[in-house]
């Protein structure tokens, strides 16, 4: 049975128990595609982390105790609910995000894939041993969990970064508070109902929702040792410095702006195809959307043409029905931001190619706005130089591949970066000389597989060791080097 309850306030969950927040300050959770309010999500107070905290804190010694095989076993039950509960977590996520069902479901699977790494940990945490290092001594290495961990989530992937998180951080031996996005709370309380389900101890995995406030709170915490942080870029700065200043160590992936490589030996079919998912899926709304295309001018007309006409062939509309391919923006206020956007970058010379504004008027209800995209921009223009997050592809035109790459490389973000081409030469030159830490060679959306660090570059991302892959291993854990000689 969930705790949720259509149209009700969302409780947070603490020590073991679901208990109602105190505080007066709530927002509405609309779905974005219809502006029904699925529910209330409290918006929770400096008490409230603290008791989170204070309940983790309790349960980390018993915890860390637990062998790491009984751990990753109650992971193991966890992924099992997951698999079984795909189709109505799925839905959840659809209705608070907006995005498709096959979106959701795509995403839970990445999410999946986390839990299955976090499987391995008994062979991951594994230490080193030097016997015999000097005569009669020896010397180890051993991992140790760091105690709390704080995890502070985007809306854009309400199951797949908490998963990023939790289930690594759980299985080294951590305890977690999570803060998820206050626009997309409901996945959340399904994943600590799941977790709990699956066996996890009272205090292991607490949630608090929350906003600004409920951050600061976990930020400043004494009892927090390592902070996880996925969103924007300004936000990520702040919770490093942050959280860095209150000695915890941190992780904060950002924003981005990822440019995708047309060479003029690429096939043109496959980018068009790939070029199209990759800025429009999720209505744009993901870190690693293709957000500009930097076309060599001698192919640039022959591909607009047939970008625009793929663009035209989205369709748009509630991702809880069969068939659409792009759902809503996730508010009202950020689609006006978006729009206000598109207009500064008509102002500063861009070219309208394809307009997906007409379709703010002709829905009715929902946040909705049409595949766009901008021809003719500069690498100077706002619409370049800021990420919008939203279904709007920004043309740059350039001579040849080196140019291309000299763009790509002016943006302050390096999350991801793809290049479309037949040619092995232009893809080594691209793989040596782009600055971003997530490639792609004619693959739109280059996710690296749970196994792999999640790498973005320059402020795409603040810290040293990135999400997943060994990096999380190394992140949730600290090492300890114990040399040692017995007499007699
Ligand atoms: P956001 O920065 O608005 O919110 C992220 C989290 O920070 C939320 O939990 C929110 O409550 C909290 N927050 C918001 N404003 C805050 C403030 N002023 N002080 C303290 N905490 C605050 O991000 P979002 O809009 O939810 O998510 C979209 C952004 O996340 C995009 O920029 C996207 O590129 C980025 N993102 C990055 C990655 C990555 O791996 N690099 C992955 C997913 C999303």
């Amino acid at each position: 049975m969930s705790m949720i309850v259509k149209g009700d306030r969302l409780p947070n969950f603490v020590g073991g128990k679901w208990c109602t927040s105190n505080t007066r300050d709530v927002l509405p959770v609309p779905n974005p595609a219809t502006e029904e309010v699925l529910a209330l999500v409290p918006l929770s107070g400096t008490a409230e982390v603290d008791a989170a905290v204070r309940s983790a804190q309790e349960a980390f010694l018993a915890w860390r105790e637990t062998p790491v095989t009984e751990r990753v076993r109650i992971l193991l039950k966890f992924r099992e609910l997951l698999v079984q509960h795909l189709d109505t977590l799925s839905r959840t996520l659809t209705e608070e995000n907006g995005k498709t069902l096959n979106e959701a479901k795509a995403e839970i699977w990445r999410g999946i894939e986390v839990v299955e790494f976090a499987a391995g940990m008994p062979s991951l945490m594994k230490g080193e041993v030097t016997p015999q290092v000097s005569r009669g001594i020896d010397m180890e290495m051993v991992r140790d969990p760091v105690g709390v961990v704080a995890g502070i989530t985007p809306f854009n992937f309400p199951v797949m970064v908490p998963l990023w998180m939790v289930p690594l951080a759980l299985a080294a031996g951590n305890t977690f508070v999570l803060k998820p996005s206050e626009r997309t709370p409901l996945s959340a309380v399904r994943l600590v109902e799941l977790a709990v389900e699956a066996g996890l101890p009272e205090g292991v995995f607490n949630l608090v929702h929350g906003g600004k406030e409920a951050v600061d709170a976990l930020l400043c915490h004494p009892g927090v040792d390592a902070v996880s942080f996925v969103g924007s870029q300004p936000v990520a700065e702040h919770v490093y410095k942050t959280a860095a200043a209150h000695g915890k160590r941190v992780q904060a992936l950002a924003g981005a702006k990822n440019c995708h490589i047309v060479h003029e030996d690429a096939n043109m079919e496959g980018a068009v195809q790939s070029i199209t998912g990759s800025a429009f899926g999720c209505a744009g709304q993901r870190c690693m959307a293709g957000s500009v295309v930097v076309v060599l001018e001698s192919v640039a007309d022959r591909f607009l043409k047939d970008l625009v006409a793929a663009a035209e062939r989205v369709r748009v509309g509630n991702g809880l029905e069969e068939g659409t391919e792009q759902g809503p923006l996730i508010r009202d206020e950020h689609r006006k931001k978006v729009l206000e956007r598109i207009e500064q970058g008509l102002k500063e010379g861009a070219v309208m190619l394809r307009d997906g504004r007409n379709l703010v008027d002709q829905m009715d209800r929902g946040f909705f706005l049409g595949p766009t995209i901008l021809d003719r921009v500069r690498p100077e223009m706002t619409v370049f130089r800021e990420e919008l997050f939203a279904p709007v592809l920004s043309v740059i035109r350039v001579k040849d591949l080196d140019e291309a790459i000299r763009v790509v490389n002016r943006s302050r973000f390096g999350n991801a970066a793809v290049l479309y081409t037949e040619s092995g030469k232009a893809a080594r030159r691209f793989r040596e000389r782009v600055q971003a830490g997530m490639l792609g060679i004619n693959v739109g959306v280059p996710v690296p597989a749970a196994f792999y660090p999640f790498s973005g570059w320059k402020q795409s991302f603040y810290g040293d060791l990135h999400a997943n892959g060994k990096d999380a291993v190394e992140f949730y854990t600290r090492k300890k080097v114990v040399t040692s000689r017995w007499f007699g």
